[in-house]
């Protein structure tokens, strides 16, 4: 157990506190405050802070949270468990990564935040950027990543000052944002070390998706874990109120094996496993299924205009 207060939070968009009407109260006890609830990946166990929706712009946070130094606290410590979809997962981001040749950018210096055991700096290098670097809180992921990765990957959290300004082409995020207690403040960080004319590639969990509506407080994305939820409407504010240009956002299709999707299900532990179970076994084990299951991905840029200095 790891004692702490919990703070109010402000809508990332607006700013405002408060002013927002209660979701889901919370579901959990301080117990949930540690490094196993906080690691990549894990089956979705309903446990939440207060969620809630920004009156003024519809944003969905969690609301009271514990302390950001106490959260980092646990990504550090938190382990890494993707297994066998990392591969999925390489697939379906590589697919992203590659819509961005459409904007002309140069494939030069790409930053992923978040980047686990760099499955996903390999497919940048296959794709042939000219380098790669990843920010991973937790010391267990990195360590588990290729050894022509791990030179790459600075293990912190992506904070203030952690790179020179105007260093990156491109910047990717998976699966990260809503994880972000103070995420006007990373998107800050984003553009300061972004170069003119640099590029964002964000995908995360959409708390409008239908799958999302239907499940309501059972959905996996309901979790102790998003500090922040995104829709397609919050998601493209906040990378404008931030000064970014939005330049696409769109429902994410992922590649998916049917015992991954079978994880995120809520039903009856016994019947689940049973389920899991059959999954593991030839010829499901063998399937992929490419479907738009909640996700959205935004693409935005950094125009020449904020060129740093320039007033
Ligand atoms: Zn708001």
């Amino acid at each position: 157990m790891m004692p702490c207060e919990l703070y109010p939070t402000r809508c990332a968009i607006c700013g405002t506190e408060g002013n927002a009407a209660e979701l889901y109260p919370a579901g959990f006890n301080m117990d949930a405050l540690s490094p196993a609830v906080f690691s990549a990946r894990r089956m979705p166990d309903r446990i939440h802070f207060r969620m809630v929706r920004c009156n003024r712009c519809g944003l969905v946070r969690s609301d009271p949270i514990a302390p950001p130094q106490i959260l980092n606290h646990l990504y550090a410590q938190s382990t890494f468990e993707y297994g066998e979809e990392a591969d999925n997962l390489k697939r379906s981001y590589g697919r992203y990564l590659k819509k961005l040749e459409k904007y002309s950018l140069r494939k030069g210096a790409l930053l992923e935040i978040g980047c686990g055991n760099g499955f996903f700096l390999e497919e940048a290098l296959r794709q042939k950027y000219g380098s790669i670097t990843g920010v991973e809180p937790s010391v267990d992921a990195a360590n588990r990543a290729g050894a022509n990765i791990r030179p790459w990957i600075v293990c912190d959290i992506m904070r203030p000052g952690l790179f020179p300004e105007n260093r990156f082409d491109t910047i990717c995020m998976f699966q990260v944002l809503d994880h972000i207690p103070d995420p006007r403040l990373l998107l800050d960080e984003c553009m300061r070390v972004l170069r003119p004319g640099g590029l964002v590639l964000c995908i995360n969990h959409n708390i409008d998706a239908v799958s999302a509506k239907i499940l309501g407080e059972r959905s996996p994305v309901v979790d102790i874990e998003h500090t922040y939820l995104y829709s397609p409407k919050t998601l493209p504010r906040l990378f404008s109120a931030a000064g970014f240009t939005v330049l696409e956002t769109e429902p994410a299709w992922n590649t998916y094996s049917p015992l991954y999707l079978a994880r995120l299900l809520p039903m009856p532990g016994p019947i689940k496993n049973g389920l899991l179970r059959l999954l593991r076994t030839w010829p499901f084990r063998s399937m992929r299924v490419t479907v738009p299951l909640g996700n959205i991905c935004l693409i935005a840029g950094k125009s020449e205009r904020n060129h740093a200095g320039v007033t």
